[in-house]
């Protein structure tokens, strides 16, 4: 087997290697035999081209190219020739070409493929157990195409802004920043565990005290949740953080980031600055944090119509000082089965119950409680869905405000994507600012933080409640996804203090948990704050991919399985023993 240099890219033949010879490398996407003639597309990265064997071009060649099969690696010489009229291929960018082989090497041959690269119904474990076969296809090729113009793009930009990529430790301590870390037992202190880190929060925010001023790093983050839909036990974001800044200024920064790496990679204007939205404004109208604004569908709020309610269900909902929202659907027109069939989804989404309301033929009532509400209830709802009118209807859920907007802000996306009401090829960005500090975590009972621990709480806050602290929080939105999110952090001892305290940590466990991070804030801390940016959403979105496991090279399963390697494995005691390890029984049986 010899291999000779490629002088070009099998997609890069032109009219400019017309009558030249050429040396190129690639795999066979396919063979077809016509007559004495048999013809072979080649491709590597860069495309496919079209290559001719015959007897009288070479005899050897042509002999040999009957032994070739699909995925066969080649090395191939030969002189580049126009196709003749009516042959050409107007699909391939080098379909006006095709290449006469004089010489034939085979680098490396190919049994048949587990799966066929054409095939797109193949099922994702076969996908990942042989990724390196899955990432041949175009659309593959293409999504890591688009994922290393993004990331080199950003990085391009943050050097010129003066930004230093720093990197930071992957091993480190496990601390309550939100999520579960993944513990690493060490071997040399047996005893005692390292946790895989769950984003640079605190050293990059140690690089602000280290006097750096504008760090950044596309970072990798591991986080052992129980994973859902499309998370990843470990995912790459984008994490920076500035020195003396106020939050104005990290979100110039991002928005001037996105609009260089959308119009460099796709040639795209990005209007700026982007939309702003509070959290209370978009929890309001919106029943989310992340709303997609790409198309209307706002909740009302109908409590006011229902004051002297007879439903009973509602009375007492309204006694509690709940609230009843609603969707409005304009000219819907939906059958009696149809509307049955939105209860039955909304009880899917989690609702206990949802009630309709239609304005029927001349406006009549139509409702499974019409004859509980009064005869001029359609009046009512005129006011407060303006227009409210025949064909229209109204989806109510109603408890609590924070449980019913929820509940409406999911019934919302389900319905805009079951009615066709999201517009393609928009890119909806939009900033949500002014976040709750804290949440109530009603599972542990106790307050946790919606960010994390060492964000800033906003100016006033000493004199309020607990849940009406407001954070120097902000996030970024595009379609409706959380792309990522930041803060200016607190830069006093003592502020973090108190926050730890209202997060139910003694002064100790403070200072067992964080005690270099309170130190540091007494030895000259600069004020600071930062983001970071979900990077795989970010390619999802802008590749317009179904899931974040499409544009990561070797993904896990939703499962946290990774097929093509088998992990994660048990290991043998012996291994264990070097730790001071030793499993549980009933761990040790379900591991074999
Ligand atoms: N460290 C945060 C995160 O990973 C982002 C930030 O506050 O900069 O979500």
């Amino acid at each position: 087997m010899r291999y000779y240099s490629r002088t070009t890219g099998c997609g890069l033949i032109n009219e400019s290697n017309l009558g030249s010879t050429v040396t190129l490398a690639g795999w066979v996407q396919r063979r077809r035999d016509h007559g004495g003639l048999t013809f072979i597309d080649l491709r590597d990265r860069s495309g496919m081209v079209q290559l001719v064997f015959s007897s009288e071009i070479n005899k050897q060649a042509h002999e040999k190219a009957h032994e070739l099969r699909s995925e066969f690696v080649l090395n191939i010489t030969g002189t580049v020739i126009k196709r003749a009229d009516g042959t050409i291929n107007n699909e391939l960018a080098t379909g006006a070409f095709e290449i006469q082989v004089t010489s034939l090497d085979i680098l490396n041959r190919a049994k048949p493929l587990p799966f066929n690269l054409d095939d797109t119904q193949i099922d994702e474990e076969l996908r990942l157990k042989y990724r390196y076969l899955d990432l041949r296809k175009p659309q593959m090729q293409k999504n890591l195409s688009v994922r290393n113009a993004l990331i080199f793009a950003m990085r391009e930009f943050l050097h010129h802004e003066g930004f230093y990529d720093i990197e930071t430790p992957i091993l480190t301590k496990d601390t309550p920043e939100g999520a579960r870390g993944f513990l690493v037992p060490s071997r040399i202190k047996a005893g005692s565990f390292y946790a895989l880190s769950q984003s640079p929060q605190l050293y990059k925010q140690l690089l602000m005290a280290a006097g750096f001023e504008r760090y950044y790093q596309i970072a990798r983050c591991f986080r052992d949740e129980d994973l859902r839909a499309d998370r990843q036990p470990e995912f790459t974001q984008l994490d920076l953080e500035m020195s003396f800044i106020g939050e104005r200024e990290v979100q110039s920064v991002i928005e001037q980031l996105i609009a260089y790496t959308l119009k460099k990679v796709f040639s795209i204007e990005l209007q700026l600055p982007l939309k702003r939205m509070t959290y209370d404004e978009a929890f309001n109208t919106y029943g989310s944090d992340k709303p997609d604004t790409r198309y209307e569908l706002k909740i009302n709020d109908i409590t006011a119509d229902f004051a002297d309610t007879q439903l009973s269900f509602l009375r007492s909902i309204l006694q509690a000082s709940g609230k009843i929202g609603c969707l409005y659907l304009k000219q819907a027109r939906f059958s009696r089965s149809e509307l049955d069939n939105w209860v039955a989804k909304a009880q899917q989404l989690g609702a206990k119950g949802m009630l309709w309301i239609k304005a029927g033929e001349n406006r009549q009532l139509e409702s499974p409680v019409a004859k509980f509400l009064p005869t001029d209830f359609i009046d009512r709802l005129e006011k407060t869905c303006s227009g409210f009118d025949q064909g229209d209807v109204v989806f109510i859920i109603a408890g609590s405000y924070e449980e019913s907007w929820e509940l409406l802000g999911r019934l919302r996306c389900l319905v805009a994507k079951e009615l066709g009401m999201i517009p393609e090829g928009l890119l909806d960005f939009l900033w949500i600012t002014d976040f709750p500090m804290f949440e109530f975590n009603a599972e542990t009972k106790s307050w946790v933080a919606k960010h994390h621990p060492f964000t800033a709480p906003q100016a006033g806050w000493e004199e309020k409640n607990q849940r009406d602290i407001k954070a120097r929080a902000y996030d970024i939105v595009l379609n409706g996804v959380e792309l990522g999110g930041g803060s200016i952090r607190i830069h006093d001892p003592e502020r973090q203090a108190k926050v730890f305290e209202m997060l139910g940590m003694t002064p100790e466990q403070a200072e067992n948990k964080f005690g270099f991070l309170l130190e540091a804030q007494q030895l000259g801390f600069p004020p600071h704050g930062g983001l970071a940016i979900g990077i795989d959403r970010f390619v999802m979105l802008l590749a317009n991919q179904p899931s974040i496991r499409e544009v990561i090279a070797f993904p896990k399963t939703a499962r946290g399985h990774d097929p093509m390697m088998d992990a994660p494995t048990p290991v043998e005691d012996k291994r264990l023993r070097e730790y001071g390890l030793k499993l549980l029984p009933k761990v040790t049986q379900s591991a074999e």
